[in-house]
């Protein structure tokens, strides 16, 4: 597993060398069917055209892209998507789609498995359907997760279930992994609930407190392979690897450094992606900043145990070189509980 990690990020950094793109994420609307509680759109009606989803599909072939992201709100809800879907596979890219697959049937996993996309990523937040359906205000999107993870299984097409953990379901974690080890699934969860895009910080009263996270946070860290590397010196390390390779475009057409970092580098209703990934300063500077450029972490005590997330501190604390303050509260938890091994 480490050698791998290694080579794939040998295989990143010469993307990066070689001024190429690696992946876009295209955020194709923000419209939904669920309605998560924590959910980070503060409006859901934005929708990429169809012709712009193809130029920037175009555009990102040029710049030597492997990989195309495809997620929404829910992309299983705009009738262009097998369309779209089989342009870009047309076009070689590996095609990645995050859905909450309750919109999918029998007949639509199998078109999926004809056009040899790469994975389907889902959200799951519970075995238990009434948490579940409770998170996403949806009466019945337990049942068709469910039963769509049984039809993706059959139909050979790798499937991750990710869990958002939240105080509602934070006791779930361990029963959410046995099935998912037991059916064949890849199991991720994240403890990080961002502010809405606008800054609001409603979702965070969903998230766990600190006493809450202690009791996750090394059961979170093991199911997602971090690395706890005491000895490794971060302030040389970038602050975010894959703002180095990828971009992000969100469904009003802004060109972003990631979806979670909302610094419109142009907009492709009027740039071209090609122009913003070789030509902008800013991006570059995004890409090169290192955790030692950033005045507060060169002396803070938690900066071993802290995985910084630009653009969560982008959105909430000022600045993408300040201190983010949701990297800093799982930094704390590690060093609480890891602090004396
Ligand atoms: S499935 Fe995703 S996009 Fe839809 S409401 Fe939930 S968090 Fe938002
Ligand atoms: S906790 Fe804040 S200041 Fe410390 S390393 Fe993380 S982001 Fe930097
Ligand atoms: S660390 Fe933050 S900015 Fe970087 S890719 Fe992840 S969510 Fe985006």
């Amino acid at each position: 597993m480490h050698n791998f990690v290694d080579s794939m990020g040998t295989v990143l950094e010469h993307y990066h060398l070689s001024n190429n793109l690696y992946s876009i994420t295209i955020e194709l609307l923000s419209h939904c069917n669920w309605d998560c509680l924590y959910c980070y759109f503060p409006e859901r009606v934005d929708i990429l055209p169809y012709n712009i989803v193809i130029e920037v599909l175009n555009d990102a072939r040029k710049l030597g892209a492997y990989e195309v992201v495809f997620t929404g709100g829910e992309i299983f809800t705009r009738d262009d998507i097998f369309l779209i879907i089989e342009y870009a596979r047309n076009l070689g890219f590996s095609v990645v789609l995050m859905t909450n697959i309750s919109l999918l049937s029998d007949e639509t996993i199998k078109k999926l498995s004809e056009l040899s996309i790469s994975s389907v990523s889902c959200s799951l937040f519970s075995i238990d359907s009434h948490i579940h359906n409770t998170i996403t205000q949806r009466k019945g999107s337990h049942e068709a997760v469910m039963r769509n993870l049984t039809l993706l299984r059959a139909s050979g097409i790798n499937t991750i279930v990710k869990m958002t953990v939240l105080k509602l379901n934070y006791k779930e974690i361990s029963a959410l992994q046995s099935f998912c080890i037991n059916n064949g699934y890849i199991f991720k969860v994240d403890v990080a609930v961002f502010s809405k895009l606008d800054g609001n910080r409603h979702p965070h009263t969903l998230s766990l407190s600190n006493d809450e996270l202690d009791s996750v946070i090394e059961e979170c860290d093991n199911i997602n392979g971090y690395e706890y590397y005491p000895e490794r010196d971060r302030l040389e390390a970038f602050v975010c690897g894959q703002m180095r390779i990828a971009l992000s475009i969100n469904p009003k057409g802004d060109i972003n450094p990631c979806n979670r970092m909302p610094f419109a580098l142009g907009n492709v209703f009027s740039d071209s992606i090609c122009d913003v990934w070789k030509k902008s300063q800013m991006l570059k500077k995004f890409t090169n900043a290192k955790y030692k450029d950033c005045t507060k972490c060169t002396s803070c005590s938690c900066i071993k145990f802290c995985v910084r997330c630009p653009g969560n501190a982008f959105v909430e604390d000022d600045g993408y070189d300040n201190c983010s303050t949701l990297s800093e509260k799982i930094a704390k938890s590690r060093i609480r509980v890891y602090g004396n091994k």
